[in-house]
This record gives C-alpha cells, structure tokens and sequence, in this order.
C-alpha cells in the first residue's frame, strides 16, 4: 500500500494541519492518560524541527454540534506544552475568528492547538463548508489519527479534498504494521479472534477465512460454533441464532483452505463471577446449569502449536471472561507464548481493538507483541477488509 508521507511533504515555513486524536481519558477536567498525547510527539516534533507551523485539530466526546464546556480540548494544551517543553497556544473554535487569529500570528516552529472539532455538526456530517474553511486555514494536511480513520469527517477527509495529504508518523507506523500482518504478511498467518460475540464480528470471520490459514476462534462466540456443530453450551453466552451463520463460516474457511480452531476443551462454571467454583471438561462435558468461562488447557496447547508453525499472528478479543480471575487462563497463556515468539523473532505479531489491548497488558504480554494497535473501530474495520477513508486518502 503506497500513502505519501511526511517524506515527501515540505513543511517549511507552511502552516500544516494535522489531525489527531486528543480524546483522551479526563476525569475532573483534568487529563488523566496522556497515552494519546504521547503518541502524537513525533509528527509535532518532526515538524517543529522541520520549521513548520503546527496547528491541531482533533474531535473529544461526542458533543453533537453543540459547544459543551465540559468537552472543550483547553485543559490537553498545557498538557501537551510539558510534554514537548515548549508553548501550546489554544483557539477557542476550530474555524472562523478566534482560529484565523491565532494561525495568523504563528512563527515557524509554533504548536497551535484549536478547540473540539465536533462542537461543529458539519464534523460528523463531513460537510463540504466546514472541510473548507479548516483547510483554508493552513496549506498542508497531515492525519495522524488512525483511530478516527474509518469515519469520513470534515476532519478526516473534508480537509483532505482541498490539500495535499500526508500520513503523519504514528499513522504511517500504524499502516506499516497492519500491511506487515495482513496486506502483505508472511505465511502461515493465524488469526485468533475472541470476543464476546458473533454478531459483532460477522464480517471480520468472513474476511479472515479468505486472508489466513488458520483461524483460531475463541471466547464467548466460540460457543455459537460449537453449538452450531451439535455440541451442548449449557447456560453459556451463546446467539444460537446465528448457527447457520456460524456454519457459512465454516464451509468458507474449508473452500479457502483456513484451517478453523476452536476450543476442544473448556472451563465451566455455574456463576459468572470471580473465582466461581469451576471445572475443565470436554465438549462433550458442558452440563446444562454450565457456563463456558474459558478455554481449557488443551486448547491452549493447540493454539500454541499453531502459533510455532505460524509466521504471523494477528489478534482480536479475549479467549475467555479474562476480567475474571481464573477466566483469564487462557488469554494470559497464549498471549504469553505469541509474546515470547515474537521476542525470539519467530514471528510478527499485531494485536488490537477494543478489549484486546487490556486483556493483553493485564497478561503482561503487551510489550512482546510487535505492534499493538489501540485504535478500536479502525482496526476492526481494517481487519473486515473495508477501505477506510482516511486512509484512501492518503494514497499516493
Ligand atoms: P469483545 O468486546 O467482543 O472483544 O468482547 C470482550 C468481552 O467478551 C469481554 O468482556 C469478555 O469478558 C467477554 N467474554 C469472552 N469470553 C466469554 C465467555 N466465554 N462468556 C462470556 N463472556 C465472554
């Protein structure tokens, strides 16, 4: 996948909007996981250093196009000042007076950040007016929001029609890492897809049975499979109306050649709390009062296998309800063998999307994955195939 980067842009003395994406955790109006700050200094410095004229745009909450106080970005900009050790100035709208003021007095190496996009409705309804007037504003785009690729804003692609465009570097890493695991991966590719159900990931199961070769299937939709292929589920989460669907993916994946993997052995309990009394038994062993919390040993011990022949690993959702202790077995053991192949160079791992990224740093296996992604909606979206349309636009 080629997408310009900032390579190939020249960004100096330029006024350069980048996007990215502030919505951060606050609690009491303060800041309080500046992850996704972090994650933004190196297109900010690349450009500062480069003599560039930095200005800002992010959404935070979902204000619904009104101006809401509680989600102005005014308390990031300080914020943002200690950590590159230099001033952040602040404008109280994204466009109009406030925003072309506050540009117009820029110098080269200046860090402006302009308030919550979303306190505009064209935001969200990627309208052409708002698009405009933001890319008036400066000469050069650059995205480096990942996370708020798959939703075609002004923000996003608005801006994007009326400059050129750039991935910033958190973006363009995150596009390295996808393409190393999915676009142009090494073979054998095992997926493991957990989660808790179906439903919510009916189209990524159809696009991993033609993409991989192998598809570990775990969690609470795992149970949808194995009901779907006649075998008892008790009390167990399970969208027994989605068998059919469960077995289209199944008869894709032989016509694929993907192999499916799913659990053969499992951990039940009849309370879904922590530390419930529990027990492993086979499949054939899941009595009717029983809830499917995890997947049991043997499972693991398959999993691992297919992790040894694989080249590449790519993960989304938990194997089991890995808030609850013991439930986490699972997770916590195959995450841990990914990680220590990873770290011996046996394989490329990318982990990502919603509860991954937790499950993964509650097994302390986080730092031994090649790439986590912590974008939620985009890597799924990315994992169904979809094009996304920040990142369409970024093509070269
Ligand atoms: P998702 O957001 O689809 O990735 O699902 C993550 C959630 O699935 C977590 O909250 C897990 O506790 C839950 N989960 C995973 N396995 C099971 C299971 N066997 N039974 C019930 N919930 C599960």
């Amino acid at each position: 996948m080629a997408f310009r980067t900032l390579d190939d842009a020249d960004v100096k003395g330029q006024r350069v909007l980048v996007r990215v994406d502030f919505n951060v955790p606050m609690q009491g109006g303060a800041v309080s996981d500046d992850t996704r700050l972090r994650a933004a200094l190196p297109t900010i410095n690349d450009l500062r250093s480069r003599g560039a004229k930095v200005i800002l745009l992010s959404h935070f909450g979902r204000p619904k196009g009104a101006r809401v106080a509680a989600m102005s970005l005014a308390p990031v900009a300080p914020v943002l000042a200690k950590l590159l050790d230099a001033p952040v100035g602040f404008a109280s709208d994204c466009v109009g007076t406030a925003a072309q003021q506050s540009v117009a007095a820029m110098v080269p190496g200046d860090v402006l950040l302009l308030e919550n996009t979303r306190f505009h409705k064209g935001e969200q309804e990627n309208d052409p007016a708002l698009g405009r007037a933001m890319a008036d504003q400066g000469d050069l785009f650059v995205l480096d929001a990942f996370s708020s690729a798959h939703r075609a804003h002004a923000s996003t692609v608005g801006i994007a029609q009326f400059l050129p465009a750039f991935a910033g570097r958190a973006m363009q890493r995150e596009l390295d890492h996808l393409e190393k695991a999915l676009g142009k991966p090494e073979h054998p590719v095992l997926a493991v897809v957990g989660g808790a159900k179906v439903s919510s990931k009916i189209d990524l199961l159809q696009n991993l049975v033609l993409q991989v070769d192998i598809l570990c299937i775990g969690g609470g939709m795992a149970n949808t499979f194995l009901h779907a292929l006649g075998k008892p589920v008790g009390a167990s989460l399970c969208e027994k109306d989605l068998a059919d669907t469960a077995r289209a993916i199944m008869t894709s994946a032989v016509r694929n050649n993907c192999e499916i993997l799913l659990p053969i052995d499992v951990v039940v309990a009849t309370k879904f709390a922590a530390n419930a009394p529990h027990q492993t038994v086979s499949l054939d062993g899941v009595g009717e009062k029983d809830m499917i919390l995890d997947a049991g040993p043997q499972s693991v011990a398959v999993l691992n296998a297919a992790m040894d022949r694989a080249k590449t690993v790519i993960w989304n959702g938990p194997l089991g309800a890995f808030e609850l202790t013991p439930f986490d077995a699972a997770t916590k053991a195959a995450a841990r063998h990914c990680a220590a192949l990873t770290r011996a160079g046996k394989l490329v791992s990318v982990a990502g999307g919603g509860d991954t990224v937790s499950a993964l740093n509650q097994a302390g296996a986080a730092k031994g994955f090649t790439f986590i992604s912590t974008a939620g909606g985009a890597f799924l979206e990315w994992m169904e195939g979809k094009a996304l349309p920040g990142v369409e636009a970024l093509k070269a």
